[in-house]
C-alpha cells in the first residue's frame, strides 16, 4: 500500500542536501515520490510501506549524515499526522533546534576572534608590505608563525569537523554537498601550509616558502560558521508563524461535569461538552454558546481587529480571547477537527510545499557541487599550465591554490536553496496571521498572475444575511397563511434568503405548517407540498419555466432598488411577491476599487435577479456582471473566460459555488465560523471578506518579489563569484579574490536572502 508520509529530517546543512536526499531515496526500491524542502528540513516521501520502512530510509541515509525523525509509534502513523497533540511536534523540534543553535554558538564565539586575530595578522604583512605600517618585528613574525597553525589546526579539526565529513563522504560514498566544497578548499590551503612548513628549505628554491594559507582556512571557516549560525537563527524566525498558532491553543478548559466546573486538559474534551468562559479567558475548542453573551477577540484566527458579539446560538472558535462577559458553550469539534488545528496543519503543508518557481534552482543546485568541483579543478590547472610561462611556478602555483580555494568557497548552491522556501514560509505565516490560509506555494505563485476576480454576490459582496423587507399578495389568500407556507418551505432550505423569510415568520409569530415532498430547484428555488397543495418558491426565472405570468413593472420598480425578489406560487398563478434585501459590507466598495488599482478586471456572478445584481455591481463599481446564472453555467463563464486566456480567481462562499472554485486558477472560499472548508479551495479567507482578497494578492505579488530578487541575488552572485575567483579577470584587471572574502561573500549571501525574506513579515499589506 502507498503510503504518503512527511518526516522531519535531521542533518541537512545546505540546499544540495535536498537533492542529496532526494536521489538517495528515488533509488531505493518501493519509493515513489520524494520532495525534500532545506527550508522546514522536511523530507515527504510517498512510498510502498511493505518494501520499505521509515527506519529503512532513515537508515539509506545516515552513511550520508542524515537522518529521519521518526513518528513514535509506526502503525499510529495516520493519527500522528492528524492527532492534534501531535502538533507539539515542532516545538519539540524547535527545542532541539534550539540546542543545535547553542552549540553553533560556541562555535563562533570561539572561531571570531580566532579569526580576527589572524586577521589582524594578515592585514599588518600586506600593509607592511606597501610600507604603509613598519613592518611585522622578527619575534613577533615568528610567534605568528607558530601560533597560526595551531589556530588553523584547531579550526580545521574541531569548529571544521563538518566540512572534513562532506569531504569524507564525498571520497566513500560520492555524495557532494556545500560541505563538500569548503572542506576541500579549506583543507588544501591547510595542507599546503603544512607542506610548505614542514619542508620549508628544501622547498625555498621552487615555491613561495614565506607565504601560508592558514589565515585563509581559519577566517573561511570562522565567516562560514558565523555565517550558518546567522542563518539558522533567521530560519527559526522565518517559521515562528506556526509557532504562534500553537501557542493560541488553551492548555485547559473549565468543564461542568457532575454539575461542577473542573478544570480539564484539553485533549480531555469530548463532543458535547459543556464548557464555561470566564471574563478574559481563552475559548479551548469549537463549540456553540448554549448561556450568557460576551464579545470574542477573534483576530487571532480570522485577522478581524474588532471583538465580536457572542450569545447564544453563535460560534466560538477554540484559540480565540473572551473579553469582559462570561459564557457556556458546548463543545461541538474537539482535537484535530477543530479550526485552529485545521489551520496549523494547512499552514505547516503549505510552507513544506515547493512552488513550481524553485525548479529552476533545484535543478541547478543539484549539479552545481560536481560543476564547481570541475571549475576549480579546471582553474587550478589553467593557472599551472598558463599561469607558469608568464609568472613563473612558485607565483603560478600560490595563484591557482588561492583560486581553486576561492572557487569552491564561494560557490555555494546556499542562497539558491534558500531563496525560494524561506520566502514561501513567511508568506504563508504572514497570510495565516490575517486569516488568509493558503493550501500550497503554487496557489501562492498562481495568484500573482490572477488578472481577472469573480466574485459571488451574495456573502462575498454582501453580508450574507439578507432581511426581509415587503410583501405584495396577488391573491385571495391571507397575509399570514402566505408567510406561513412560504416560511414552511423554506425553512427546509439553507440559501440565505430562506433565512430572511423564516426569521421574519418566527419574528412575527407565525406557526409553520408541515411541508412534505420538499425539493430545490438549483439556482431558482424550491418546491414541496403544504396540506396537501404543491407550492413553488423562488425567482423569476422559476416563475416563467413555469409559464405563469408575473406584474413585470412591479418587479422591476422592487428589483431595481436592489433588493431580491421571492416569489410564491402554485402551479396555476403567483401567490405574493416576497422581497427581501442583503447589505453590502462596508469594504466591499473599497475592496474593488482597488482590485481595479491592480489593474484586475472584476466580474459579479450571481444566481439573483438582473436588476437586483446590476444595482449592487453599481454601488460597488463592478462593470461586468453576470446574473440568473446556475451553478453549472458558474462553472462555464470560468471557463469561457479561461479560454480567453485570463488567469481566473474566484471567489465564493463555496457552498453551491464549489465547482467553480474548483475550477478556476485559484479558488478562494469566504468562510465564516467554523464551518469552513478550507481543504476545498485553494485559499480560504476566514471571517469572509472581500477586502482580505486584496491583501491575498498583495501578500501573493510582494512574495513573488521577495523570490524573484533573491534568486536574482542567488545567480549574480555565483555568476560574478565563481569566474572573479577563478581569476578570469586577473590577466586584464589584476584581479583575484583573496579566499578570506570569498568566505564573507558566501556567509553574507545565504544571510541576505533569509534576512530578504524576513523582510516580508513587517510590510503592510
Ligand atoms: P447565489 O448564491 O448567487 O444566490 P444560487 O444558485 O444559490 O446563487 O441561487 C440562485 C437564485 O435562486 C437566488 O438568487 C434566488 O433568487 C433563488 N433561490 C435559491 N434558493 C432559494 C430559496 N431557498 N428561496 C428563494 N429563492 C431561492
Ligand atoms: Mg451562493
Amino acid at each position: 500500500m502507498d503510503h504518503i508520509q512527511t518526516y522531519k529530517v535531521k542533518g541537512m546543512h545546505c540546499a544540495s542536501c535536498a537533492s542529496i536526499i532526494e536521489k538517495t531515496f528515488k533509488k531505493k526500491e518501493g519509493v515513489h515520490s520524494v520532495e525534500v524542502n532545506y527550508a522546514t528540513e522536511t523530507a515527504k516521501v510517498a512510498h510502498d510501506a511493505e518494501k520499505v520502512s521509515p527506519e529503512q530510509l532513515s537508515k539509506i541515509i545516515e552513511p550520508l549524515g542524515y537522518s529521519l525523525i521518526l513518528p513514535m509509534a509506526n502503525d499510529e502513523m495516520r493519527m500522528f499526522a492528524e492527532d492534534h497533540a501531535a502538533h507539539l511536534g515542532p516545538n519539540q523540534s524547535k527545542k532541539e533546534k534550539s540546542t543545535e543553535l547553542a552549540e553553533m554558538k560556541t562555535k563562533v564565539t570561539i572561531a571570531i576572534p580566532l579569526a580576527i586575530f589572524s586577521g589582524f595578522v594578515m592585514a599588518w604583512e600586506i600593509l607592511a608590505q606597501f610600507n604603509a605600517v613598519p613592518a611585522v618585528p622578527y619575534v613577533w613574525s615568528e610567534f605568528f608563525h607558530h601560533i597560526l597553525p595551531l589556530m588553523a589546526t584547531y579550526m580545521l579539526f574541531v569548529v571544521g569537523k563538518p566540512y572534513l565529513l562532506g569531504m569524507y563522504r564525498f571520497f566513500r560514498y560520492g555524495s557532494a554537498n556545500m560541505d563538500t566544497l569548503i572542506g576541500i578548499g579549506t583543507s588544501a590551503a591547510y595542507l599546503y601550509s603544512v607542506i610548505v612548513s614542514a619542508f620549508e628549505e628544501s622547498l625555498r628554491p621552487f615555491l613561495n616558502v614565506d607565504h601560508t594559507y592558514y589565515d585563509v582556512a581559519i577566517v573561511v571557516i570562522a565567516f562560514i560558521t558565523l555565517g550558518k549560525y546567522l542563518e539558522a537563527q533567521s530560519k527559526l524566525k522565518t517559521g515562528d508563524a506556526i509557532e504562534k498558532l500553537l501557542n493560541l491553543q488553551a492548555k485547559t478548559a473549565l468543564v461542568v461535569r457532575d454539575g461542577r466546573e473542573v478544570e480539564v486538559p484539553i485533549e480531555k474534551i469530548v463532543h458535547g461538552d459543556m464548557i464555561v468562559v470566564k471574563p478574559a479567558g481563552k475559548i479551548p475548542v469549537d463549540g456553540v454558546v448554549v448561556d450568557g453573551s460576551s464579545y470574542v477577540d477573534e483576530a487571532m484566527i480570522t485577522g478581524e481587529p474588532m471583538p465580536v458579539s457572542k450569545t447564544v446560538g453563535d460560534t466560538v472558535v477554540g484559540g480565540t480571547l473572551n473579553t469582559t462577559g462570561a459564557f457556556t458553550f458546548r463543545a461541538t469539534k474537539v482535537g484535530s477537527e477543530t479550526l485552529l488545528a485545521h489551520i496549523i496543519k494547512m499552514v505547516e503543508e503549505a510552507q513544506g510545499s515547493k512552488a513550481p518557481i524553485q525548479t529552476l534552482a533545484d535543478k541547478i543546485s543539484s549539479v552545481f557541487v560536481p560543476v564547481v568541483l570541475v571549475l576549480a579543478f579546471v582553474s587550478l590547472g589553467a593557472w599551472l599550465l598558463i599561469g607558469t610561462s608568464y609568472l613563473g611556478f612558485a607565483q603560478a602555483l600560490s595563484f591557482g591554490l588561492v583560486s581553486f580555494v576561492g572557487i569552491l568557497v564561494i560557490a555555494c548552491p546556499c542562497a539558491l536553496g534558500l531563496a525560494t522556501p524561506t520566502a514561501i514560509i513567511v508568506g504563508v505565516g504572514k497570510g495565516a496571521k490575517e486569516g488568509i490560509l493558503i493550501k500550497d506555494a503554487a496557489t501562492l505563485e498562481k495568484l500573482n498572475k490572477v488578472n481577472t476576480v469573480v466574485v459571488d454576490k451574495t456573502g462575498t459582496l454582501t453580508k450574507g444575511k439578507p432581511e426581509f423587507i415587503s410583501i405584495q399578495k396577488f391573491s385571495q389568500m391571507n397575509d399570514e397563511k402566505i408567510l406561513a407556507i412560504l416560511a414552511a418551505l423554506e425553512k427546509k432550505s439553507e440559501h440565505p434568503i430562506a433565512h430572511a423569510i423564516v426569521s421574519h415568520a418566527e419574528a412575527k409569530g407565525v406557526s409553520l405548517p408541515a411541508v412534505h415532498s420538499f425539493e430545490a430547484i438549483k439556482g431558482k428555488g424550491l418546491r414541496g407540498i403544504v396540506e396537501g397543495a404543491e407550492y413553488f418558491a423562488g425567482n423569476a426565472k422559476l416563475i416563467t419555466d413555469m409559464h405563469l405570468t408575473i406584474d413585470t413593472e412591479v418587479l422591476e420598480k422592487e428589483t431595481r432598488k436592489g433588493n431580491t425578489p421571492v416569489l410564491l406560487a402554485t402551479r396555476e398563478q403567483v401567490l405574493a411577491l416576497v422581497m427581501v434585501a442583503d447589505q453590502l459590507k462596508e469594504n466591499a466598495k473599497d475592496a474593488i476599487d482597488r482590485l481595479h488599482s491592480l489593474g484586475i478586471k472584476v466580474v459579479m456572478l450571481t444566481g439573483d435577479d438582473k436588476n437586483t445584481a446590476a444595482h449592487i455591481a453599481r454601488r460597488v463599481g463592478i462593470d461586468e456582471v453576470i446574473a440568473e446564472v446556475t451553478p453549472e453555467d458558474k462553472l462555464n463563464t470560468i471557463k469561457k473566460y479561461q479560454a480567453q486566456g485570463r488567469i481566473v480567481a474566484m471567489a465564493g462562499d463555496g457552498v453551491n459555488d464549489a465547482p467553480a472554485l474548483a475550477q478556476a486558477d485559484v479558488g478562494i472560499a469566504m468562510a465564516t465560523g467554523t464551518d469552513v472548508a478550507i481543504e476545498t479551495a485553494g485559499i480560504a479567507l476566514l471571517h469572509g471578506d472581500i477586502s482580505k482578497l486584496v491583501k491575498a494578492i498583495n501578500l501573493s505579488k510582494m512574495t513573488m518579489r521577495g523570490i524573484k530578487q533573491n534568486l536574482f541575488w542567488a545567480f549574480i552572485y555565483n555568476i560574478v563569484g565563481i569566474p572573479l575567483a577563478g581569476g578570469l579577470f586577473y590577466p586584464v584587471f589584476g584581479w583575484l579574490l583573496n579566499p578570506v572574502f570569498a568566505g564573507l561573500a558566501m556567509a553574507f549571501s545565504s544571510v541576505s536572502v533569509v534576512t530578504n525574506s524576513l523582510r516580508i513579515k513587517s510590510k503592510s499589506l
